[in-house]
């Protein structure tokens, strides 16, 4: 039988601290953070949510909601101005619907909002947060790519203490991440790394363009630099494994060489090393790999992709 979320415990803390004594004092004991709750309610709907309790994060929107860029601010951001070595901070409860309008990801970092875009319906894009996406770890979700080609960092806070950790390292295996039992994750943090001429993708194949979860989903980011060559190369796949995943050896192919055809089918024949998607009921392992190599032969040949900014240097 179906519960509800008023049959389950839950606490509501008044600020960040609260949240986090109460979550050093019940260390261990299956408490665990509801976001937006988009995935929670489902689990707790059809009994498959595991939890002693629930730690309602909404009134945490305050200090854990928002965009920020080191020193500019929301409306008062300048193309050209983006400065090297700095940091995009992305609190946690911030919805994929305000990853979707922020002015300062159009500027710094267009794929991010057209990842949001492309996740579930609008109704989930209100509701369902940057941190929910990341903890939560499956394997197809549309923004977690995008956080690997960016090699973004999480903060991960406790009572005692906040780390940042690679989210490369962060996600473990399917459904498993690094965090602890008494840590919220705070935010996610995106450097600011000059790429001279950037080319970027985001592309999810999925059976309809919207409300549909991924077959498999592609994020690439590369620089060209004085000489036309590849400098900085990016290929980050979602839905072609257990985790998300960056196509390395297919990244140090095009490192340093021109874009041209031939490289392009070079970077796609390597993926078949390097990428191991399953059948499963939304696709084949086949039409999965079939369209990874089509679209970064595409992407490194340089037929496909936009001009973008990610820490663009100014001419
Ligand atoms: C019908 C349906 C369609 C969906 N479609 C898509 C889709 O197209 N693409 C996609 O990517 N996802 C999809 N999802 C999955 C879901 O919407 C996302 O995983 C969502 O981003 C979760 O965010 P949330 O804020 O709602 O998280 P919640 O549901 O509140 O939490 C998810 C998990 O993260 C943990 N958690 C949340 N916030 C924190 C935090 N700050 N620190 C530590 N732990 C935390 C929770 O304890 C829980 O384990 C879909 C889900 C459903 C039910």
């Amino acid at each position: 039988m179906p519960t509800i979320i008023s049959d389950h415990q839950v606490f509501t803390p008044r600020n960040l601290a609260e949240a986090l004594q109460f979550m050093a004092q019940h260390r261990d004991e299956g408490w665990r953070p509801l976001a937006g709750g988009s995935e929670v309610m489902t689990h707790i709907y059809d009994n498959r949510a595991a939890a002693t309790g629930w730690i309602n994060l909404a009134p945490l929107r305050d200090q854990l909601a928002g965009i920020h860029e080191d020193g500019i601010l929301e409306d008062g951001i300048q193309e050209g101005c983006i400065h090297e070595g700095g940091w995009v901070r992305i609190g946690a409860l911030t919805t994929l619907t305000e990853l979707r309008r922020s002015a300062v990801l159009q500027t710094i970092c267009p794929l991010i909002r057209r990842a949001a875009a492309a996740t579930g319906g609008v109704q989930r894009q209100n509701r369902a947060t940057v941190g929910g996406r990341i903890v939560s770890a499956s394997p197809a979700g549309e923004t977690l790519p995008v956080w690997l080609a960016l090699d973004a960092e999480v903060e991960l806070s406790s009572r005692d203490a906040t780390r940042c950790v690679a989210y490369r390292q962060f996600i473990q295996e399917p459904r498993q991440t690094a965090i602890a039992s008494d840590e919220l994750l705070t935010a996610i943090m995106i450097p600011i790394r000059a790429r001279p001429n950037p080319r970027l993708l985001f592309r999810k194949v999925a059976s309809r363009a919207a409300g549909a979860i991924g077959k498999m989903v592609f994020t690439a980011i590369a620089g060209l630099d004085a000489a036309g060559h590849y400098q900085d190369v990016r290929l980050a796949f979602g839905g072609m494994g257990p985790l998300p995943l960056r196509a390395c050896g297919a990244e140090q192919l095009a490192e340093g060489h021109a874009p041209s055809d031939a490289l392009g089918a070079q970077a796609a024949n390597q993926l078949s090393a390097e990428l191991t998607p399953v059948d499963d009921l939304r696709s084949t392992a086949d039409y999965r790999l079939r369209t990874a190599r089509n679209l970064t032969r595409a992407f490194v040949a340089g037929h496909i992709g936009i001009a973008g900014h990610i820490g663009e240097q100014p001419s």
